[in-house]
């Protein structure tokens, strides 16, 4: 994607811009904590209803590291992992592990207020108090504007336990990485991130010795796809909720499956159940960028987690995580976090662990009809160097009615026809049922 001259020679380093203009950007907030000009600064697209960044080209010396650095258009997982792991992965769908596991943390309040388990939160918290690391790169949602994540680096327990729960919005953690940069020599941190945070992450240590010095620990979340900031405002329309009358908002928690807390400013408090807020179509509000990511179990992570959707666990009240932890350091602390009793753990096979995660085969196995379509219309599609399974043919149609949904997301003015859809499946299952 180099920039070329008339004589067909590379006229400049391409920057964001490039990205941007392209429609790959994930919004991961890497680029803008990586320049060292300080010339990229995030703001909220009001038509796409995701981060972009923005590039100031007085400040920019043209120097390529943003691009460099930048997973939006490229992840070389194949270099990437010969570089963290030693070698390829042998599970296409999971990748490099050592061991997998479901699990929780035993400390009841953390585990009912995460969204499965409280193994991301407890882990964090042990790795603190043991010295591992000095802090953590972790999201919260703004007290300012509830609405708007808050990544920030927690060095207390408390600030650990304030940043659970998931955020089913666009989140661009790490533009958190600046504190990393300019923290003390000889501090340590861990980073949560979903799987675009993490390939910026390990595409910036590349490039960046002291980030990669500094970060020891990298915590993946599995991710199928965010929700732009238009899902929010649908759902908040459908409830009749003025966004100025929200105070806070928890998109999950509250036990296993979990509820969205909305919390007024009047002081009402309204839960909402996730399937019953999934039912409005919320899942439609999915970043065009997001359709064409590989990567769901988080596969550059040092370790991962995601829900235990297992059908033995359908009656677990508190929740459960599914952990694929890939190297020794992720092994040893989880041993000692077990050993004090902590956590508890049971080792689970790989196969169970993609049965618990339906959309492992949506990423992977479905991915080259997505691209087939980018590619039709002419559009720029990443590039990831990693092996891809050949979809069915069925596939083909799944992949243009996701997209003729994402389209009505799109359009506030078209969202009426989410009802219709509703009121299909509702027929359809009804008739399933006769
Ligand atoms: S680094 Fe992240 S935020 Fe910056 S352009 Fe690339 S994908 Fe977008
Ligand atoms: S689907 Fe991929 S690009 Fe989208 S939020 Fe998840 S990890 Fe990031």
């Amino acid at each position: 994607m180099a920039i070329m001259t008339s004589d067909n020679l590379p006229l400049q380093n391409p920057t964001i811009n490039e990205v941007v203009i392209n429609d790959l950007c994930t919004g991961c907030g890497t680029c803008v904590s990586i320049c060292p000009n300080e010339a990229i600064e995030l703001t909220v697209d009001g038509k796409k209803a995701i981060y972009i960044p923005k590039l100031n080209e007085d400040k920019c010396n043209n120097c390529g590291v943003c691009y460099k650095s930048c997973s939006g258009h490229s992840v070389n997982f194949k270099k990437l992992n010969l570089e963290i792991f030693g070698k390829e992965p042998d599970n296409v769908l999971l990748g490099s592990y050592i061991d997998c596991y479901t699990g929780h943390a035993t400390d009841y309040d953390i585990r009912y207020n995460a969204a499965s388990g409280g193994l991301v939160t407890q882990l964090l918290i042990f790795a603190l108090e043991e010295g591992i690391i000095d802090g953590a790169l972790v999201t919260k949602m703004s007290k300012e504007h509830p609405l708007e994540p808050e990544p920030f680096i927690a060095r207390t327990k408390e600030e650990i336990i304030e940043a659970s729960k998931s955020k089913y919005c666009p989140v661009p953690a790490n533009i958190a990485l600046k504190e990393i940069l300019e923290s003390k020599e000889d501090e340590k941190f861990a980073v949560v991130g979903l799987p675009c945070h993490i390939h910026g992450i390990r595409k910036a240590e590349l490039i960046n010795n002291g980030l990669k010095e500094k970060i020891i620990l990298h915590a993946g979340i599995f991710c199928v796809h965010t929700i732009n900031f238009s899902g929010s405002e649908f759902l908040l329309q459908r409830l009749k909720i003025e966004r100025n009358e929200v105070k806070k908002m928890n998109y999950r928690g509250e036990g296993w499956p979990g509820s969205m807390l909305i919390e007024l400013k009047s002081g009402d408090k309204m839960f909402i159940q996730i399937s019953e807020y999934y039912d409005t179509r919320f899942g439609s509000f999915i970043p065009t960028r997001c359709t064409l990511c590989s990567d769901h179990a988080c596969e550059l992570a040092d370790i991962s987690f995601g829900d235990a959707w297992l059908p033995e666990l359908a009656n677990d009240i508190l929740g459960k995580s599914i952990i694929i932890s890939r190297n020794e350091l992720t092994e040893e602390i989880l041993q000692s976090m077990v050993s004090r009793k902590i956590i508890e753990l049971n080792e689970i096979d790989s196969g169970k662990l993609a049965q618990s995660q339906g959309m492992l085969r949506f990423k992977k196995n479905r991915l080259k009809t997505r691209i087939f379509f980018f590619k039709l219309f002419g559009k720029k599609i990443p590039s990831y160097n990693q092996k891809l399974p050949r979809p069915k043919h069925r596939d083909y149609l799944m992949a243009m009615w996701l997209y003729l949904w994402i389209f009505i997301a799109s359009k506030r003015y078209l969202w009426g026809l989410f009802t219709i859809k509703i009121w299909m499946a509702k027929w359809i299952s009804y008739f399933r049922l006769i």
